[in-house]
């Protein structure tokens, strides 16, 4: 079966939302293609002298409502289409958790263990002098995304100021606490995908102190999830990452896990639980609950016809393609979609931007109580939409609640020229 497109998925997802809105065509239409998307080859040079070229994007989807807000990829999947997707999902979800912000997304097709510190150093801050004139505190704002963090956020900020000779430290997100960084932002993508997951088992009636959880991933997303749903009384029964998936009926310490991934580099071995059980055991695990926090499509129709879970909560960005999530629907299985259960990443990023323009520090209460609101109240404004409109499922009412938030912005400011 041909690799779902990513690009596409976005544009059925915008297609069936549109389904249950009064929306003109031509203005969907505008809605389902990004205003501008840079596309550059870095030519950087490498520790022993030679020069390596490589393919990265800068994708802005849409500015209706505020800055463009998005990641910067470092993997070897990157291409224009996803970069354009990973911009659209940004769109949408800026939208649904109500941030003044458009959306926006950038990427280099790399594979960050093949290069040392230095040379990524130096990719970074070519990247950064390359996207600089389109970047800006109040112009586009980008963040860490899959392999990039803090590091990463530093050099650009540091970049982007010595080339403008100026302090903007809110022209990038993600960044260590001591160069303007938020309490509260490493962890608040697993924070938000763990308040969608207890707010979604209260409204479908269940306990998610007596689930089971599967998590497909322990990046940054799947390991504070897993931590917080822990914390919550689950049981985290399966976990994964890259190179295997680990299993455990009576469910792991999984702050234990995330040591042993730190120290031995992944997930697999711990205990010796390892053997025989792979990622495709995990996703069709018989479990409450399966949180996948890894990448795009990780879950297509075939795989979707085995899931046994009862609730999918989406710490990544794109993990089911729309086929995938016709079958879920179908099975009566609840998807909280990822423009929604991931974004307090980006919530948490719009506080740490208001922090650095009022060159003032929140406490790490206040940044986790207001992301509560946030993600509560956007959870509320999607079962509203579910409820009162004829939608088959939770994603399609994210964005119903989402896309009617851009377009009154836009009909509201009318076109230009
Ligand atoms: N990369 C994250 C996302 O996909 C965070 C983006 C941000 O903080 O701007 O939502």
């Amino acid at each position: 079966m041909a690799e779902t497109n990513p690009f596409e998925s976005l544009q059925e997802q915008l297609d069936d939302a549109s389904e249950h809105l009064d929306v003109r065509d031509d203005v969907l239409e505008r809605l389902k293609q990004p205003e501008r998307v840079l596309e550059m080859t870095l030519s950087v040079e490498m520790d022993d002298g030679s020069v390596e070229t490589f393919n990265a994007y800068r994708s802005q989807f849409n500015g209706d409502r505020g800055p463009y807000k998005g990641g910067i990829r470092y993997h070897p999947g990157v291409d224009r289409a996803e970069v354009k997707a990973l911009s659209g999902w940004m769109v949408y979800k800026t939208a649904v958790v109500d941030i003044p912000y458009g959306g926006g997304k950038g990427g280099i097709e790399l594979d960050p263990s093949d290069y040392s510190e230095s040379e990524l150093e130096r990719i970074t801050r070519s990247f950064a002098a390359e996207i600089r004139p389109l970047i800006g505190e109040d112009k586009d704002v980008p963040a860490p995304d899959v392999n990039t963090g803090q590091r990463e956020m530093n050099w650009i900020k540091d970049t982007y100021e010595t080339l403008e000779n100026t302090t903007a430290p809110g022209v990038i997100t993600g960044k260590a606490l001591e160069n303007g960084g938020s309490k509260g932002r490493v962890e608040a993508t697993g924070r938000s995908t763990m308040f969608a997951a207890r707010e979604v088992f209260d409204y479908l009636g269940k306990d998610l102190a007596d689930a089971t959880v599967a998590v497909q991933g322990y990046g940054n997303a799947g390991s504070v999830a897993a931590n917080l749903i822990e914390d919550l009384g689950a049981d985290v029964v399966a976990v994964s990452d890259s190179s295997g998936a680990i299993y455990d009926p009576e469910g792991f310490d999984t702050r234990h896990v995330k040591d042993f991934k730190r120290d031995t580099g992944s997930v697999a071995g711990y205990d010796g639980a390892a053997e025989e059980f792979g990622n495709d055991d995990l996703l069709t695990l018989d479990v409450d609950l399966l949180v996948p926090a890894a990448l795009e499509n990780a879950i297509d129709a075939d795989l979707a016809e085995d899931v046994q879970a009862d609730v999918v909560v989406e710490a990544a960005n794109g993990p089911l393609t729309p086929d995938a999530d016709d079958v879920l629907t179908e099975k009566n299985v609840h998807v909280v979609p990822d423009i929604l259960a991931n974004a307090g990443g980006v919530t948490v990023s719009y506080f740490e931007w208001v922090q650095n323009r009022q060159r003032f520090q929140w406490t790490e209460q206040r940044v986790n109580e207001e992301l509560e609101a946030v993600i509560t109240d956007a959870f509320d404004a999607m079962i509203d939409a579910y409820e009162d409109s004829d939608v088959p499922n939770l994603r399609t009412a994210a964005y119903v609640v989402a896309v009617r938030r851009v377009v009154d912005a836009y009909e509201g400011s009318g076109t230009w020229p």
